[in-house]
């Protein structure tokens, strides 16, 4: 089997998983090993693809990958593969024909979970190229329609709601389209595509689907949003859950992988990857902290929380704040199940 372990420095990029249209940022070309990586065209200030594996590209997502943006893979072998689809569609289509092949030529679209950053263009691919979409069996009702997707974040009737839907037809109208799901992949059972390999590992908690993918092995893992980022893990939907999510990042950690590919950074990490997953699974408890804290200083309510804000470092959008919440109560769920935090109607207490 080949396997070519890429290098790169550490990207120290922190995406918060909001928008922004600010930073642009030079990547330096010679911060790879260009062995196995090749910088091929500038677009939106750094290549829109690199290959790490033969046959393999990482298409990377405008604005640092930010949300709505999130980086896909490329499978240029038997079957051209797009493993996610929510890069832009200008870097998905740039590096569709930098490697000489058409939109047209994509045959199957895998999609790691139903999140509107990561099916994306799905739908349109699919129309144009009558491709395959193929997502875990606990996927499917959230990738198919807009309806599936609101019922999984479970946001229907927040107050914000509206704002939520009118910011998606702003920035995300593709997504508001049918997805064709045609098939499902099976939790470790590898999905071969010529001489490619992908192996899907379920790590849910992110989501209940959410799920990673191990290439040509489990050393060089996409790790989807187990996304490395500064903001830390994202766990603010109906489907998501803290104590699997922790218990998936930790999966990771143990598999000792040598590469991990986030959806929200332009680049690999192989330096320090351990370091950066038991950083990134301490997030949990330094989230945990400041809540104890604050609800001892009064803010006992998860109004009272969200309007801190507590998770997020600031709220950009009132949409925003749908997740802020939601996080919370995951919170305070997980703290009620260790016994060390309770609802009291709408008053948190610490016990
Ligand atoms: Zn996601």
């Amino acid at each position: 089997m080949r396997k070519q372990v890429l290098r790169t420095q550490i990207s120290t990029e922190t995406t918060l998983p909001i928008h922004s249209h600010c930073k642009k940022e030079v990547i330096s070309r010679q911060s790879y090993h260009t062995a196995s990586l090749h910088a091929i065209e500038m677009s939106d200030a750094y290549s829109p693809h690199i290959e790490i594996q033969p046959d393999v590209h990482l298409i990377r997502g405008m604005n640092n990958a930010r949300f709505p943006e999130a980086n896909c893979l490329l499978i240029n072998d038997k079957q051209l593969t797009l493993l996610d689809a929510g890069a832009s569609i200008e870097n998905i289509t740039a590096t569709v024909r930098h490697i000489g092949r058409k939109i047209t030529d994509i045959t199957q679209i895998i999609l790691t979970h139903f999140h509107v950053d990561h099916k994306g263009h799905a739908a349109e691919i699919q129309r144009i190229s009558d491709c395959d979409i193929i997502c875990h069996p606990l996927a499917q009702k959230g990738i198919e329609t807009l309806d599936g997707t609101v019922e999984f974040y479970g946001i229907k009737g927040h107050r914000y709601y509206e704002r939520w839907r009118e910011m998606i037809a702003m920035r995300m109208p593709y997504v508001i389209a049918d997805y064709r799901v045609t098939g499902h992949f099976k939790d470790g059972e590898t999905i071969t595509i010529g001489d490619t390999q992908l192996i899907p590992l379920h790590s849910p908690g992110h989501t209940e689907d959410h799920t990673i993918f191990g290439i040509n092995g489990k050393e060089i893992l996409m790790l989807v949003d187990i996304d490395l980022t500064r903001f830390g893990p994202w766990y603010g939907n109906l489907v998501s859950e803290l104590s699997k999510f922790r218990e998936s990042i930790s999966k990771v950690i143990e598999l000792e992988p040598s590469v991990g590919i986030s959806s929200h950074l332009i680049d690999p990490v192989s330096e320090n990857l351990d370091t950066r997953l038991k950083e990134y699974l301490k997030v949990f408890d330094t989230r945990e902290q400041r809540i104890i804290k604050l609800v001892k200083e009064g803010k006992n309510t998860i109004e009272l929380l969200s309007k801190v804000p507590t998770i997020y470092p600031r709220i950009p959008y009132d949409a925003y704040l749908i997740f802020e919440e939601y996080m919370l109560i995951k919170h305070i769920e997980d703290m009620a199940k260790r016994g060390i935090a309770e609802f009291d109607g709408e008053r948190i207490k610490i016990v």
